[in-house]
């Protein structure tokens, strides 16, 4: 049987065979157990959370990774606007306001404590994107320094020409992160992106919880950089307002998908008063590492967030705890089980490896950039990010889903464990949605690391993708971010650990080389790496 093929062929190779249920499953019982409520930053979650990250890797007899600290603090401000009821707008076809959770949804990074729009200008920026490589600039030709821009979701061309920048992959360029980068190069006062739900790939509810209450941020203070002042969505239905107000229509968002397109001022002025109270905390990475025994001073990171949601809303049943056992108590899990693998060698890897446990990560990826942007080990001599998110409990699976799909040569890597294991790379269900720019390691992307992020697909062994594709949607529609992502006894992680047996073969590879994997041809990142590698 296939099957049995593929678990032979995986643990052949020394160290893989150290994987197993048992030890993932009793870290997942105690991480996703109610007495850690949830692992929100700055609780007391947090506080038990961080101790037996440490502990276990204390145990394992690694070195600590922060100088002689496990520990790396991660200095974080919690921020809560509350924005007026209405936004005033003005135009030629007179004013008229947009209200505030209905139609628009605003946030800021800024710490006064008002924050406003006083009649200020808006501009139809396209997509809101200057790509030199696609010889594209929304913002060619205009000023928009003090002004409001108004800018669309995902990449240009999106559903509508699939020639222009990677079809229907999306690019960082489509992020809605990328959108607010931007507009504060160039100087704009505030940007309002156009929700779409298809672009985005969720719907106008998502950006009204996330972005209707209290937010973390890190704590920017020491960093002169620029942001906009207020950062948020328009509702399709609000943007359709704004444009006729303006005397146009959706052909305006259209005419954004061709290249050459000039932004347009849309004589239209802006007011809002924003309260904001910013609260000051800090939240903690966990690291440790095996010194390498010929390569010291190079690293190959692995990373998993340990944090998740804390206690909120309750759920039909009343259970308030989002217990994140999958989300990513199994990625923590998964963590200290690499580290046992690669203490197991006989022969230490040639490398140093680092093991990253990371914070904030439902709340912005907020941990790792702090690590990508104070990094412990030089960025020049971190040859890799492998990134555990959610790990597989169930079945093997046949195949195995790189995300990001044709970014770097890590890539390649994978391929050769996969055909070892038996196993095929398959295709993303869904590249437009971006998955490359939504967990811990794009924050190594965009300093320039190659990073990666992979996992079985739906192909079950033996019960087909149609049986995978059930399991997948029966996670993501009813445990995905919900108190029911619990523990659950009956899991078997055969999946899981035929992943975990293919990123530590992955791993073990990159530490005993002394070469580097690339960025490949037309990847957003490979000029940022070139030029740090020179
Ligand atoms: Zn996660």
């Amino acid at each position: 049987m296939a099957a049995c093929n593929q678990h032979t062929l995986s643990i052949s190779e020394e160290g893989a065979s150290s994987f197993n249920r048992d030890s993932l499953m009793q870290h997942i019982k105690m991480l996703a157990s109610d007495s850690f409520e949830g692992r929100k930053p700055f609780s007391a979650g947090e506080t038990k959370t961080v101790a037996y990250m440490e502990n276990a890797f204390k145990q394992l007899g690694l070195d600590p990774g922060n100088g002689n600290s496990y520990v790396q603090d991660v200095p974080m401000v919690e921020i809560t606007p509350t924005p007026d009821a209405v936004m005033k707008v003005q135009s030629p076809n007179g004013s008229f306001d947009l209200k505030r959770t209905d139609d628009f949804v605003v946030s800021t990074q800024i710490t006064d404590s008002v924050v406003s729009l006083n009649n200020d200008e808006l501009v139809f920026a396209g997509y809101g994107v200057v790509a030199p490589e696609y010889n594209w600039n929304d913002y060619a030709g205009i000023d928009v320094k003090g002004k409001v821009v108004l800018v669309m979701v995902n990449d240009p061309g999106f559903g509508v020409d699939t020639t222009i920048f990677k079809g229907k992959t999306m690019t960082y360029y489509g992020r809605w992160t990328y959108k607010y980068e931007e507009a504060a190069r160039q100087g704009a006062k505030a940007v309002l992106i156009i929700h779409n739900t298809q672009a985005a790939s969720y719907p106008f509810g998502v950006v009204q919880n996330s972005w209707g209450s209290s937010n973390l941020f890190l704590d920017k203070r020491d960093n002169k950089q620029y942001h906009c002042a207020l950062q948020g969505w328009v509702s399709a239905d609000a943007a359709k307002k704004l444009l006729a107000a303006a005397g146009k229509d959706t052909s305006l968002l259209l005419s954004a998908n061709k290249q050459g397109f000039k932004a347009v001022a849309l004589n239209e002025k802006l007011s809002l008063n924003v309260k904001v109270k910013a609260v000051y905390n800090t939240s903690h990475n966990v690291i440790a590492k095996i010194t390498g025994t010929k390569r010291p001073g190079e690293c190959v990171i692995y990373t998993a967030h340990w944090d998740h949601l804390g206690v909120g809303k309750p759920d039909a049943k009343g259970d308030s705890i989002y217990n994140g056992a999958l989300d990513n108590a199994s990625g923590s899990a998964a963590l200290i089980e690499m580290a046992r693998a690669f203490t197991s060698l006989k022969e230490k890897p040639e490398r140093t490896i680092i093991f990253l446990s990371v914070t904030g990560e439902e709340q912005g990826l907020l941990g790792s950039e702090y690590y990508a942007t104070h990094p412990v080990y030089p960025l020049n001599k971190t040859v890799a990010d492998i990134n555990m998110d959610v790990v597989d409990a169930y079945e093997k699976k046949k195949d195995i889903v790189i995300t990001g799909a044709g970014q770097n040569e890590l890539e390649d890597y994978v391929a050769e464990v996969a055909k070892q294991q038996g196993r095929y790379l398959a295709p993303e269900a869904h590249p437009e949605a971006g998955h490359y720019f939504r967990s811990d390691h794009f924050c190594f992307a965009r300093v320039g690391v190659p990073a990666l992020d992979c996992k079985g697909g739906i192909d079950v062994a033996d019960k087909g993708k149609e049986y995978g594709k059930k399991e997948e949607d029966d996670y993501v529609q009813n445990h995905y971010h919900q108190p029911s992502d619990e523990y659950d006894s009956s899991w078997t992680f055969d999946g899981g650990i035929q992943d975990l047996q293919l990123l530590f073969l992955v791993g073990k590879k990159l530490a005993n080389e002394s070469t580097f994997p690339q960025w490949k041809a037309g990847s957003e990142f490979k000029a940022i790496r070139d030029n740090m590698m020179k």
